[in-house]
């Protein structure tokens, strides 16, 4: 994209949805009447995209971004000041909750949220095993012990039938991830929760803004958990929050933010005790600053991801071997943090996954295999031989044979083997785009006898 055309670019797609429009890379965009003969690019054809100008991310509009982030950085006021405080009522107003607080990023949020609700050593925490490993340090960095229920394999969720077999006497929450950005089944979820007097903290690290049952997600729980990390659909470079109803719940969060010093104390005053051990996990104002300027797009960016999702997958559900992720009913929004689906070889002439990728990134589309197995990683072994844990479980449980055996989740494994993703900026391009990725597919399809 030349320098004019990137300018009018940005300058349209800070309006919203339609500014999307003008698209990306799209190389050739006559495919559809060379739909039959065109080559692969894999196989020596011309590439259906230029895989560099897709949307850039994080975006970064100067003209419109800038000025309060050079008025903060001007000020000298660095630490938590008004715009910490800003950000904070604004993402509370846009989850739905009363309250919210910044974080450095979404791991600390999801580790203080986990904490504050008094779970610890000796806990077990139900979560799903497919899920980006922060979630999953959480749980031990209070010294809890993760317990994986397997997934919905159509959804990649975590399967609410699953559960409940996996509560125990030592079960205290179930931590829900809304992974890729979409809802998990929440009813099922929030019934069994009560039924058990089980604690729901929810993971929307990638969920910005997706909504189930008219609810925005990380507002169902007693928490929700959010990341403003670099890829995340709201970038700040690090940051993170927790929202929660719950007024005494998030003063007390915040005083495991600020040193145990209580909400209300101004940050860089020593006045007043502190009540609690505590560490420092506060967000700067500056980051503050670049997360109001992101804000401003995110509802926007969201329905055009979603519209462009649902686009995409209605012409991907009838190419053999391609299955599209569904959305649970109650699910009206999905954040699409990423988008995928799932890649049978048979439908490819027996083409395995990382061939099937190669081709598509040949055709100037990016994109990737996602999560690997993790109960069976050499972290969760290192947390079982630390000495809290052995002073907290018994061998039996620290028996690492078994416990991999007991939270073996094969639905996840399959789903490992075989999900192809694409990021969330893939999908503010425009509905042209989404058919030049289907046609991408559907040639590589069509020559797959060949490569
Ligand atoms: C990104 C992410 C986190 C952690 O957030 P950071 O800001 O990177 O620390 C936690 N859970 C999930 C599901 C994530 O995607």
């Amino acid at each position: 994209m030349g320098h004019t055309s990137r300018r009018k670019f940005l300058r349209q797609s800070s309006l919203g949805a339609a500014g999307y429009l003008l698209g990306s890379g799209l190389v050739n965009s006559s495919f559809a009447a060379t739909a039959a003969s065109r080559t692969p690019a894999i196989l020596g054809g011309q590439p259906l995209f230029n895989a560099a100008s897709w949307v850039k991310w994080p975006m970064w509009i100067q003209s419109e971004d800038e000025q309060t982030l050079i008025e903060s950085i001007r000020s000298g006021v660095w630490s938590r000041a008004k715009l910490v405080d800003e950000f904070e009522s604004k993402w509370a107003a846009a989850i739905g909750t009363k309250r919210c607080l910044t974080v450095v990023n979404g791991t600390n949020a999801l580790i203080t949220a986990i904490n504050r609700l008094n779970i610890g050593a000796g806990d077990e925490v139900i979560t799903t095993p497919y899920t980006f490993i922060a979630s999953v340090q959480a749980i031990l960095a209070n010294n809890a012990m993760p317990v994986f229920a397997d997934i919905d394999p159509a959804t990649y969720q975590v399967d609410p039938a699953k559960i409940e077999s996996k509560i125990t006497k030592r079960t205290k929450a179930i931590l829900v991830v809304h992974i890729l950005g979409l809802p998990a089944d929440m009813d099922r979820i929030m019934a069994i929760a009560a039924k058990h007097n089980l604690v729901v903290i929810e993971d929307a690290c990638q969920a910005h803004l997706a909504v189930y049952d008219h609810k925005t997600v990380g507002s169902i729980g007693k928490a929700g958990c959010f990341s403003f990390q670099n890829s995340k659909n709201l970038p700040i470079g690090e940051g993170g929050a927790i929202v929660s109803n719950d007024d005494k719940y998030i003063d007390d969060c915040f005083a495991a933010h600020n040193l145990g010093y209580a909400y209300g104390t101004s940050t860089g005053a020593i006045a007043g005790d502190s009540f609690m051990r505590a560490s420092k996990i506060r967000l700067t104002e500056y980051a503050a600053a670049i997360g109001l300027a992101q804000l401003k797009r995110l509802e926007a960016q969201t329905n055009t991801r979603h519209e462009n999702a649902a686009y995409l997958s209605s012409m991907l559900k009838d190419v053999e071997g391609i299955k599209p992720i569904k959305l649970y009913d109650k699910v009206t929004r999905g954040a699409y943090h990423l988008y995928s689906f799932r890649y049978d070889p048979a439908g490819f002439k027996g083409m395995n996954r990382a061939k099937f990728m190669e081709a598509l990134r040949k055709e100037g589309v990016p994109c990737s295999g996602g999560y690997k197995v993790m109960h069976t990683q050499e972290f969760m072994r290192e947390a079982f031989s630390s000495r809290v844990y052995k002073s907290f479980y018994s061998q039996k449980e620290l028996n690492f044979e078994t416990y991999k055996q007991r939270n073996d989740c094969p639905k996840n494994a399959a789903l490992c083997n075989d999900a192809v993703w694409m990021t969330q900026n893939i999908l503010l391009g425009s509905r042209k785009d989404m058919e030049g990725i289907a046609e991408a597919i559907r040639s590589i399809q069509k020559n797959a006898g060949k490569i």
